[in-house]
């Protein structure tokens, strides 16, 4: 740290992303990233706008957004975009956050988010079973944040206890965060109208093959949106670029593609799931792209190490109530046999 730092900021320690190594090619099970890529419309929309690129983006986006309405049945004044969905969650906590809760454990970045825009926050422990116990969030008086499927473990709440939330904390936004919605899970998207205090968040980055496109979106009532735009107006109004843009409305042009992708990920989750239960893993049921997954047989720190040595690189946290667990990207079938040979393998060698 220089001593030119803010003191705002000394106390704040930033998210860790996904390890993105170079040293060699990994079997890589460790950011979610879409194993599929992108489909040929978005490569050719992103050829297009690279000619243009002495011109700035639209500040409003005005075809992506247009495009997200027809696609989720809203109007485009409902409709904000951003560069990754990081960058909306973040104007949604400047936005609405004086005061916030959230699960102990779910997406790192909500602390970081708080803590960088000193917004007091409390964190709500998940039930043993790591599911949301609703009651503890219904007329809980805070601006509230739940992940829908949760990361890093994979649970999903219907959409009648989302709404049981929303409607309990009429007097408080609730930002549910749907990045993994599209591999099982139920949309919020469809209550927007019902509820002035519903915001919902999602991304261009797990199903549809963009995460390094930075791409994501979310879609409220009108008024919330146009907070979103004031926050977004005074930090940056060409957050997303014309490639991304442009990327982004020819992805929504090919959702077949993308759908049937989902599809594939969550076979492969049934596969990979009933692969390591023979194995004698615990594994979360998961409505994600990822399973969150741990043995008796090996510590999750171990097998994350030994995974690595051999070239699969899964997500492991340290935190205490999680550190036995791996969070697992689910990939093609070839990786993920892969993965499961090389697991077999590790736990023999150990005996
Ligand atoms: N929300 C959750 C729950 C996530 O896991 C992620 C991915 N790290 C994000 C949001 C952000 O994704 P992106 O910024 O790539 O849209």
């Amino acid at each position: 740290m220089s001593r030119f730092f803010s003191e705002k900021y000394t106390r704040l320690t930033p998210y860790t992303p996904g390890e993105q190594p170079r040293d060699m090619q990994y079997v890589k099970l460790n950011t979610n990233e879409s194993p599929f890529g992108p489909s040929a419309g978005v490569l050719a929309a992103v050829t297009e706008q690279c000619g243009k690129l002495q011109l700035y983006s639209d500040p409003e986006s005005t075809a992506l957004r247009g495009k997200l309405a027809e696609v989720y049945g809203v109007k485009p004044e409902q409709v904000i975009v951003s560069n990754g969905s990081d960058e909306v969650l973040n104007f949604a906590f400047m936005a609405f956050g004086d005061d916030l809760a959230f699960p102990d454990i779910t997406y790192g970045f909500y602390p970081v988010f708080a803590q960088l825009n000193h917004i007091p926050y409390t964190e709500i422990p998940l039930k043993a079973d790591f599911s949301i116990d609703v009651q503890d969030y219904v007329g809980i008086g805070k601006t509230v944040v739940i992940a829908n499927p949760n990361a890093p473990t994979g649970l999903c709440l219907p959409l009648s206890s989302i709404e049981a939330i929303v409607k309990g904390n009429p007097d408080n936004v609730v930002i549910i965060d749907e990045a993994y919605v599209d591999f099982g899970g139920e949309s919020a998207v469809s209550l927007v109208d019902t509820y002035e205090n519903l915001l919902v968040v999602q991304t261009f980055s797990k199903s549809r093959s963009m995460a390094g496109a930075r791409l994501g979106f979310a879609i409220g009532n009108e008024k919330l949106i146009a907070d979103l735009n004031t926050i977004r107006y005074s930090t940056n109004p060409y957050n997303v670029n014309r490639m991304t843009e442009f990327a982004g409305v020819a992805a929504l042009e090919e959702n077949s593609y993308y759908m049937e992708n989902a599809k594939t990920i969550m076979e492969n989750r049934q596969w990979t799931t009933e692969q390591l239960e023979a194995l004698g893993f615990t594994v979360l049921p998961s409505k994600a792209n990822f399973v969150f997954a741990k043995s008796d047989r090996i510590d999750g720190g171990k097998l994350y190490g030994e995974l690595k040595k051999r070239g699969v690189l899964v997500r492991h946290f340290t935190k205490a109530r999680i550190a036995q667990f791996s969070r697992i990207t689910i990939g093609t079938k070839a990786q993920m046999e892969t993965l499961v040979k090389t697991i077999t393998e590790i736990l023999e060698e150990q005996q």
